[in-house]
Formats: C-alpha cells, structure tokens, sequence
C-alpha cells in the first residue's frame, strides 16, 4: 500500500486516525465509486485516514493519482476492506454471496446503499458478518438529511439521463426548427411524477428544445413545473395529497383512483413523442400508469422511458433492464441510469456520503450517536443481525423488544 509521504512505519502517527475504505464496485455496470478525491478530502479534514483500493475510481474519471493528492493511501482490495469504515454505492454489489463478505469483520461500520426494503436478504448477510450497517435509502426526509440523500442526488442525474436515452432513440429532433426546407415542429414530452427526477427531466427536456407537459399526484409541484418552462397538466383527482405526503413521500392511491388517472392521461400520452415516467410511492410498487391500450394509442416511433422499471413498472410493457418495442413504440426500462453517469453521480454521491460519515465522528472517533434520528433510522443492522423495525417486518420476523420504531423525525419534512 502506498502512502503519500512515505511509509506509516517512516512517519508513525501519534494517534491512529479511523479509516475509511473505499473499494472498487464490483457490480457489472456499476462505474460510479463512493467516494471521490473531493470527498476523501473532506473526510481527511475531519480527521479520518482513507484507503481507495488501487483503480477504484478509473471508471468515474477519477485516478489514483488524485485520490493520493487529498492524503488518501492507494492500496488493494484487502486494504480497503480492512478500515474502520467500509464505504460502497451498492452495499457488496447487491449480492447475499458476494465473496467480500468474508472481508468484513465485527464491529467494523458499512455504509452505502442496500435496499434493505427490496432485499432484505442481502441485509441478513450483511448482518451476520457482525458489522454495523447504515443504509442510505432509509435516510429521513427532513431538511437536516439532504445534505446527505442520495436518493434525491442520483434521482436528478436519472432525470437528466431519461431525457437523452429518450432523445437518442426517437427519431425526431426535439427543438423547433425553422430551415430553408421547411419547420420542425417540436418534439412533446411528457413527464409523470414530477418529484427530484421528473424535475430534472423537464429541465433537461426543455433545455433541448421540446415542449414539456408534466404531472404529479402531489399538487404542491405544479409552480415548480411551471418554474421549469412546462404546462402542468390538470387531473381532477380525489387523491387527498396535500403535497407534502408522508415525509414528502406520496402516499399509495386507490385501484380506482389510479383508474381514472390513467383514463384522464391518456389524451396526453397519446399525443406525446415522449413519455418519460419516474413515479413512485416508497416502500410499494410503482403504480401501473401507462396501459397497453396507451401505448397502442401512441404514434409509431414514440418513446417511453420508464424510470420505475425496477420497482415493477409505471408501464405494463416495461421489463427492468430492457428496451421492448410494440406498435413501434419503444419502451426503455433502464435499471439505474445514474450509474450510466459515473463522474457527476459519484460527485454527488461522494458529497452525500462524506456528510453522513462525519454524522458518525465525534472527538475524533467513530462513534454513531445513537440518539440522532439519521443514524437511528439508516442503522439496518448491528451485533450480529437486522435490527431496523421495517426491514424485520418485510423479513417476517418480530422486531427486537430493544428496536422501538423510529420516533417521527425531530423536524419538519419538506
Ligand atoms: P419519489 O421518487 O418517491 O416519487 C417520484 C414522484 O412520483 C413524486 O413526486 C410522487 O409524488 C410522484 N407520484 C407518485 N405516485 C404518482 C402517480 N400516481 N401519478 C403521478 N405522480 C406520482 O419522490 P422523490 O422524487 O424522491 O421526491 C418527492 C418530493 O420529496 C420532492 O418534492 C422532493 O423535493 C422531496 N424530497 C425532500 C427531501 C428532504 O427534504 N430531505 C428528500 C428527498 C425528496
């Protein structure tokens, strides 16, 4: 291992600083790292001593050579794995055999993101190596936690991504063009859940030129859309959305609500180019919005880019992971396009991360305060097993007489 400056033998540190490892993703798409140069940095300030496995941020555009500029020691996999800290973007690369759980030891912290909700099996592995895990996705959504969300951070480099898959697969222009030949008119988009990655996508969409409609079941976003240069489309729904949700969550509709939402939107669907749709209710599938007799009613060549596919579908047609073509309409159902955008996500990510990690420093030590409402929340296992109420529930265990459910947060969600 190398460290800048010499060798820890040639410069002992008075005080051992807690490490933070960063090993390389080892997901088949996955390009994004944990921690960026920028991040260690920080995380170096605030006195933590971090190990970047050797080539862990090639793929996000970011070399060994300028981690070891912001005092990080370059070394191998083993040397990441064996900090205090271990810090990932896919907590073991979202795999309950992954070989790396043999590197992690007791009383060593994880932090990263595990969908404990959707895999509750990986968290099981994941405890039973006797580390502590903090799980991202089950940040709170208060205003002390954004700093520190990375749901909402990769969420926006989603949206931005969804308009230029959308973009390169129609094969119309998106801007108005006026030409010696003739006028372009310009492409229609149109956006369903307007929450951080519908925001984004109208953004990036009216960037290029389209004309962008969009629509959410909270209609607290609707300045918001108009802010963004798009029509917001009025549903008359009973939906009992205030805008705010549970946590800024919205809340899961009715079969027959969500039935007359679809009948109201489908004149927009089949008069867009574009459908690009990011609706999603936490903790529940993603509500079924565009049909299969939708999508029949969409021209021969129209888009649909479904950022929900992994969580079941906003679209019937969707497959998680695929493009499927029916009608000529084509339907892309990417599974985690922030990763298809390593550099900036991992920025961001990175950011995220680095302000939790020195949530859980206190006098120069790791030591997670137990009393914060973050930690206690994002904390999926500790001493051997799960211990976070929600993931117990979704495993179909009882949770521990010790594991209240989390208080309500101290603060008010946005
Ligand atoms: P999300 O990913 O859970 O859902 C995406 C959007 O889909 C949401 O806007 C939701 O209202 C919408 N939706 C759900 N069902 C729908 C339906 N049937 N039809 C149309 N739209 C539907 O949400 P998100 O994008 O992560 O965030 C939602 C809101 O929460 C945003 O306003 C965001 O600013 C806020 N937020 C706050 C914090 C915080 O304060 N820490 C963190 C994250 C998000």
């Amino acid at each position: 291992m190398t460290a800048p400056g010499g060798s820890p033998e040639e410069q002992p540190d008075p005080v051992r600083r807690p490490s933070v490892g960063v090993p390389a993703e080892a997901g088949a798409d996955e390009q994004r790292v944990a921690l960026t140069p920028a991040a260690v940095g920080s995380l170096e300030k605030a006195g933590l001593a971090a190990v970047v496995e050797s080539g862990a941020g090639m793929a996000a555009g970011y070399p060994d050579s300028a981690y070891a500029e912001r005092g990080a020691a370059v070394g191998k996999r083993e040397d990441a794995f064996a900090a205090d800290l271990v810090a990932m973007v896919r907590v073991v690369a979202g795999d309950p055999a992954s070989p790396d759980l043999q590197r992690l030891r007791p009383g060593q912290i994880v932090v990263g993101m595990a969908a404990p909700l959707a895999a509750p099996d990986l968290a099981e592995a994941v405890a039973a190596t006797g580390v502590t895990l903090f799980s991202l996705e089950l940040l709170p959504r208060t205003t002390r936690a954004q700093p520190m969300d990375v749901l909402s951070s990769q969420a926006s480099v989603a949206g931005y991504k969804a308009v230029l898959l959308a973009a390169g697969a129609l094969p119309k222009m998106f801007p108005m063009m006026t030409t010696a030949a003739g006028t372009l008119a310009p492409a229609r988009v149109f956006v369903v859940g307007a929450g951080v990655a519908g925001l984004a996508a109208i953004a990036a969409a009216r960037r290029l030129g389209a004309v962008v409609e969009a629509y959410d079941v909270r209609p607290a976003v609707k300045e918001e859309v108009q802010s963004l240069g798009a029509r917001f489309v009025e549903i008359e729904l009973e939906t009992g959305q205030d805008g705010s949700g549970s946590g800024a969550y919205a809340a899961q509709m009715t079969e027959e609500t969500l039935r007359k939402q679809r009948e109201l939107m489908t004149r927009v669907v089949a008069a867009s180019d574009v459908v690009i749709t990011t609706a999603q209710v936490q903790g529940a599938r993603a509500p079924v919005l565009v049909t299969v007799d939708m999508v029949a009613g969409m021209a021969p060549g129209s888009v649909i880019v479904d950022l929900a596919a992994a969580q079941g579908g906003n679209c019937e047609l969707s497959r998680a992971g695929e493009t499927v073509e029916v009608g000529g309409v084509r339907i892309v159902g990417p599974r985690d396009l922030a990763a298809t955008v390593p550099h900036h996500a991992s920025q961001l990510y990175g950011k995220n991360l680095a302000n939790f990690i020195q949530l859980l420093v206190d006098g120069g030590r790791l030591s997670p305060p137990a009393d914060d409402d973050i930690v206690r929340e994002t904390t999926v296992a500790a001493g051997g097993s799960v211990v976070h109420p929600r993931v117990l529930e979704v495993l179909g265990h009882a949770p521990p007489p010790a594991a209240e459910p989390a208080a309500a947060p101290a603060e008010v969600p946005r």
